[in-house]
């Protein structure tokens, strides 16, 4: 008996080589990757207005014949199609490549647009979505009720004929010809307790629905199947963790950790004290650790992972810590060491350019176990480094790695504890879906006398009296950032705008003091140097890129100027602000924005404006970007769902975990869902991404 999977999409009816050859490049391989294309979105009555009621600002699908295309030369050339649905007119804008516009939209035919309504001298949409609606007129069988779904489809498959129209025809006579083939994915019982349609209807109602009530209970049900594997393997490893991996139990707290504790020139807070006390009972425990520890930033996480380092060391163990930055890994080293020093504990840093002498000697330390501390960047988790016994393994800004490097580090040890911290507080659903393997730690409070950060936005015109208001603080003593976007696309122009402003202004309008420059193409040397002088007062300015983003910590900066807010992501804003407020004296972050702002960078700035809270932040970025985009869907280890939306899907995504927890516990249950998972493409693709060839 065929499956679903082991049919070629060329051999599948009404296909043929050339779209064979087009589909495979958009993934879809065989007949199971056809079926599980599903519609981006659907049109009915409820969800198609007409233009006489569409407001500017408003997310529509308009329905509409085109009257008259028009091409418009000049600085902006650009392509205008006015359609009209005999309520009104709109006019559809696109921009660039306007050849593809011209032979996409001919008068007379009849398009389906999405997007949002804008106004200018006139109704209009920016780069709608598009679909041509049939011939023989979609818009009628819409007035009878009928759920039109709408494919994903690029420009190419476009131009070979594959319409979302042809693609609907497809899949559903590919329905209708291998139904029979598909495979319940889920067990009667999980069925049943989750009263969830099967798996078969499902397919045939996301693709071509009989009514609204069931294509919702259809797209419940292939939610529920992305998000409940998920977790069954997430809990699985989380369970043979617990049970299976012996780790290390350190046997006793010992008196260089107590004496540091009792040294240092601040009390921790209660969050810090509690969050250590867990990664205590971690450590203590003979199962091995793996934690995550959530502060925002400047919340004391540094001190948290010294402490627990210096555990392991007390029990004759090695600890590795590794940062995304060698300016951060230089600075964690440099204050580790301090502290460290005096009590006779040996640190060592590995960064990616250090001189095959200096590297040599620190990876015989390493290996022979006078290195007790290791800190670094990637350069840690190279082959070439071997530790003697690696006991506690700490990667700082875990968000800035991916999950195979988090991995690779831990490797280095036989069973290492793990605790892995970030400043981007993940929201709750995403956090269980990331991390479902981890346990978390919050510090939830910042260390007393922090006075919130005040922050204002200004347009670029008021740069001048900005400068000013600098040097006035600069004179009292204060010192400064003046920070510049660096975005791939554009890195040498933004480079160069930082180093012309550098060269400017340090001969020019800030002449009596002293001005540093640091970007990431300097070298390690130059840039710790930079960073040095920084620090200890020699320079009051830093221009610097946003090599300073993460974990940069000098207490006396209390000024920062953001150039180009609008060109930055909110977290990214929010860690760079984080670079100041870390004394006692009140800091301001200016961010520097050109106007007009469109509607997404003005939410982005007015956020930043009204909260210095990190949670408060990340929440609205993540409305913002989604999910994909916050996380960086690739390097983050999130599969990449069909269907499923980690946030707008949150209860399905809570129902299906409990689940997966009940049916882990089941022997029963537990068998009969692996052995369906066996024959599942997803699961098998996610077990992979999370680098584990076999579950059990
Ligand atoms: P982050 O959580 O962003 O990594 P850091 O660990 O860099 O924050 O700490 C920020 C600053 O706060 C450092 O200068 C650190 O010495 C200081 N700090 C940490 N804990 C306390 C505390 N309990 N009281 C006062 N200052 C603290
Ligand atoms: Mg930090």
């Amino acid at each position: 008996m065929p499956t679903l999977k082991s049919i070629d999409i060329r051999f599948v009816k009404g296909v043929g080589e050339k779209r064979a050859a087009l589909l495979k490049e958009h993934g879809v391989c065989n007949l199971e990757d056809l079926i599980y294309l599903f519609p981006r979105r659907y049109l009915d009555r409820s969800t198609v207005k007409p233009l006489g009621q569409v407001q500017e600002g408003e997310e529509t699908t308009i329905l509409g014949k085109i009257i008259r295309v028009e091409e418009v030369r000049g600085k902006k050339p650009r392509f205008i199609a006015t359609i009209s649905d005999g309520k009104g007119f709109l006019q559809c804008i696109w921009f660039k490549s306007l050849y593809i516009w011209r032979r996409a939209f001919k008068p007379g035919d009849s398009f389906a647009f999405f997007g949002k309504i804008t106004y200018f001298r006139g109704l209009q949409m920016v780069h709608p979505e598009y679909d041509r609606i049939d011939a023989d007129g979609n818009w009628n069988t819409l007035n009878t009720g009928v759920i039109v779904p709408i494919y994903p489809s690029s420009e190419k498959l476009r131009l070979a004929g594959m319409h979302s129209r042809s693609m609907r025809r497809l899949i559903q006579s590919s329905l209708e010809l291998y139904g029979e083939l598909i495979k319940e994915s889920l067990p009667d019982e999980v069925l049943q307790k989750n009263e969830l349609m099967p798996l078969q209807p499902a397919l045939q109602n996301v693709h071509s629905p009989l009514s609204q009530r069931e294509l919702e209970m259809a797209r419940r049900r292939l939610k529920f199947d992305e998000f409940f594997y998920l977790e069954l393997i997430l809990t699985l490893r989380r369970q043979k963790m617990r049970t299976q991996a012996q780790g290390i139990a350190f046997a006793d707290v010992g008196d260089k950790t107590r004496q540091l504790i009792e040294n240092l020139p601040f009390e921790l807070t209660a969050a810090q004290k509690r969050v250590c006390h867990e990664i205590w009972e971690d450590m203590h425990s003979p199962m091995a650790m793996n934690r995550l520890l959530q502060g925002d930033v400047g919340s004391g996480k540094t001190i948290v992972a010294l402490i627990a380092m210096l555990m392991a060391i007390e029990n004759g163990y090695q600890a590795a810590m590794m940062a995304p930055t060698e300016i951060l890994a230089e600075q964690h080293f440099r204050n580790i060491n301090t502290a460290l020093e005096q009590i006779g504990v040996r640190t060592v840093i590995l960064l990616g350019g250090q001189t095959k002498k200096v590297r040599e000697l620190y990876l015989g330390e390493i290996k022979n176990g006078v290195a007790q501390v290791i800190i670094g960047t990637h350069a840690l988790i190279q082959e070439t480094v071997e530790f003697k016994n690696l006991g506690i393994a700490i990667v700082d800004e875990q968000h800035r790695f991916g999950v195979v490097q988090r991995g690779a580090l831990q490797k280095k040890g036989k069973t290492p504890d793990v605790l892995v911290m970030t400043a981007t507080p993940i929201p709750r659903t995403l956090s269980m879906t990331l991390y479902g393997d981890l346990d978390v730690s919050i510090i939830d409070e910042l260390p007393k006398g922090r006075k919130p950060i005040r922050t204002v936005w200004r347009p670029s015109k008021r740069r001048k009296e900005i400068y000013h208001y600098i040097r006035d603080e600069l004179v009292q003593g204060a010192q400064a950032y003046i920070v510049f976007p660096l975005v791939e696309e554009s890195e040498k122009i933004d480079l160069r705008a930082a180093t012309e402003f550098y060269e400017k202004v340090k001969k020019g309008f800030f002449e009596q003091f002293a001005v540093g420059l640091l970007h990431g193409r300097m070298k390690s040397a130059e840039k710790d140097a930079v960073m040095q002088n920084f620090k200890s007062g020699k320079t009051q300015l830093l221009v610097a890129t946003t090599v300073i983003e993460v974990g940069v910590d000098v207490p006396n900066a209390t000024i920062m100027t953001i150039e180009h807010a609008e060109r930055f992501g909110l977290t990214q804003l929010h860690q760079l602000r984080g670079r100041v407020g870390r004394g006692e004296k009140e800091s301001i972050c200016i961010l520097i924005a050109e106007t007009p702002l469109n509607a997404e960078a003005r939410r982005r700035i007015n956020t930043m404006c009204e909260t210095n809270d990190g949670f408060k932040i990340a929440e609205v970025d993540l409305e913002l970007r989604g999910p994909g985009e916050f996380l960086g869907t690739r390097q983050s280890g999130l599969p990449d769902f069909k269907i499923a939306d980690v946030v707008a899907d949150a209860d399905v995504l809570l129902q299906a975990r409990k689940e997966a927890f009940r049916v882990v516990e089941n022997e029963i249950a537990l068998k009969q869902a692996m052995l369906r998972a066996e024959r599942w493409d997803f699961f098998h693709r996610y077990l992979r991404k999370l680098e584990f060839a076999k579950i059990s």
